[in-house]
């Protein structure tokens, strides 16, 4: 006997999409995605500042059933990764099952199944929820006294102003992130002045990205295995090199990654004072590992300075430093990051038996491999809490937790059972065994990262990436409990 199913997917962004042609592709055609937003793309929907792009390959980053051999570059800018994107949902006809422009406020189960509500007030029931809400998607606002004084334009590079013009401004940027990297890259040439708010210095890996040419692109046009056997390398190596490495600090990959990020420090900042205000007093890749090719050329620019003294606070005309200098500007950049813990938060999920998800995760967000919480059946999680982060394809991650997933829905589907969710048991085993592994990853040497939670232990899979690759095989039946 196999059932009819309906499916909620939570957001249109990398995940939403990929489970939405995965289903599709299973014959499971009676979903709904839900967009908060008015188009796709999710986070790089969202970040739109100058000089975003993404730092894992573009041949990596992309569905391994989308190749794409049209990529102008190997590390691809974020508008080519959005209009990628845009790209799968019309040639899967994706759009026609979103709902754009209505945000999920409320998801209950009750009598079996899945009550969902929007902001606008519209209804629909499911039998499974997938959650596909992304994590750095919650700006993060630095408390600094005085912020609202700015009398310039000041914003959150998740939320650029492209109103504001930056030709001849004096621009500060707040961060030394990934994305703060990207943007002092970028903006540099184009600004008057740029000031580099740094708290904490980064370690920082280089990069080549020198376009495809039209000849590369036509091979690869032309050869669609040559595209999936460079995905697949591709895969294997940054499993090897980062995903491997980082979760056992004493690793030789390990100590290849701090040679070439020390090497570049070395060999790219010339200024010898410049340099030790630059060079990290933890191990690389503690924080997640900026990757940069042209960071320390920008911050050398004649225009460009890094101000490594604190802010004291924001004042109308600029930052005002612990040394008592006022950096005016114009423009105020704020690079701070996101709130990592929200998930679907601050949606309404009520579980089983009225099991509010606000409580289950008051003190902090779990999942049973990111993927299942116990008492909130048939609702799973895409790159939820706890899951592989770092330096490598997210998409690559999702896919795996998708493929996951359909043998949990599968076991609905057959008639096997009609409510599936993690045991406290497995849940709890599975905590205590990640939190034990974490001690051994280069997370844990000491640095400030998004990585920790409240307690310093890394949020984040503790394991070699061929652990996550089996364990996402397939269901183990113990863990569940089937209704
Ligand atoms: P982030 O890595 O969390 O960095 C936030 C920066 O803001 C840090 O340098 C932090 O300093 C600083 N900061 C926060 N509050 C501050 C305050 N009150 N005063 C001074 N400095 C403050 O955020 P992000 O750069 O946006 O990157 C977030 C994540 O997005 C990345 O780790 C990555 O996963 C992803 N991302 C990826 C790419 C890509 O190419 N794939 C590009 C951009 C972003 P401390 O270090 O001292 O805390």
């Amino acid at each position: 006997m196999s059932r009819d199913m309906r499916f909620a997917i939570i957001g249109a962004g990398m995940a939403g999409i990929l489970s939405a042609v995965k289903l599709t592709e299973a014959g499971l055609t009676d979903f709904t995605i839900y967009e908060k937003a008015d188009r796709v793309g999710g986070t790089w929907r969202e970040n739109t500042y100058p000089g975003v792009a993404c730092d894992v390959p573009s041949q990596l980053y992309c569905y391994s059933f989308a190749l794409n051999a049209e990529w102008t570059h190997p590390y691809a800018s974020g508008d080519e990764i959005e209009a990628y994107f845009e790209r799968v949902v019309r040639e899967h006809d994706v759009e026609r099952s979103i709902r754009f422009g209505d945000e999920i406020v409320s998801c209950a189960f009750v009598d079996g199944r899945w009550h969902l509500e929007t902001a606008s007030g519209h209804r629909d029931v499911v039998d499974v929820v997938i959650a596909a809400t992304g994590v750095l998607h919650h700006p993060s606002y630095p408390d600094i006294e005085g912020l609202e004084t700015f009398a310039g334009h000041a914003f959150h590079s998740a939320r650029w102003d492209h109103d504001v013009r930056l030709a001849g401004v004096r621009a500060g940027v707040i961060g030394t992130g990934s994305t703060a990297v990207q943007i002092t890259a970028a903006i540099v040439e184009e600004v008057e002045h740029l000031s580099l708010f740094q708290r904490t210095a980064q370690w920082v890996m280089p990069q080549e990205n020198p376009p495809y040419t039209d000849e590369m692109r036509a091979v690869f046009r032309d050869d669609p295995a040559l595209l999936e056997k460079i995905h697949g390398e591709l895969s294997q190596m940054f499993a090897d090199g980062f995903a491997n490495a980082v979760v056992d600090a004493d690793s030789p990959q390990m100590k290849m990654i701090e040679d070439m990020c020390r090497d570049n420090l070395e060999q790219s900042v010339i200024d010898p004072e410049l340099r030790e205000r630059l060079r990290p007093d933890y191990r690389a890749a503690c924080k997640r590992l900026v990757v940069s090719g042209d960071f320390y050329q920008a911050i050398q620019q004649p225009n460009a300075e890094l101000v490594t003294a604190g802010i004291e606070r924001v004042e109308p005309g600029g930052i005002r430093t612990s040394d008592g200098v006022l950096h005016e500007l114009d423009v105020l950049v704020l690079a701070t990051g996101f709130h990592v813990d929200s998930f679907m938060r601050p949606m309404s999920v009520v579980g089983r038996d009225a099991t509010q998800l606000a409580e289950v995760w008051a003190e902090r967000p779990n999942a049973y491999l990111s993927i299942s919480i116990p008492d909130f059946p048939n609702f799973f999680m895409l790159n939820g809490p706890n899951g592989p982060v770092g330096n490598f394809s997210l998409i690559e991650v999702a896919e795996l937790q998708f493929g996951y997933i359909m043998g949990l829905v599968e076991r609905i589907r057959s008639g096997e059972c009609r409510e599936i969710s993690a045991t406290s048991t497995a849940m709890e085993h599975h905590e205590a065994d990640r939190v034990e592994a974490a001690k051994k990853t280069v997370w844990t040497t000491g640095c400030r990262s998004w990585y920790l939670d409240d307690r310093g232990v890394p949020a984040t899979w503790p394991w070699p990436f061929d652990r996550f690759r089996a364990e996402m095989a397939a269901p183990k039946a113990e863990a569940y409990e089937a209704r």
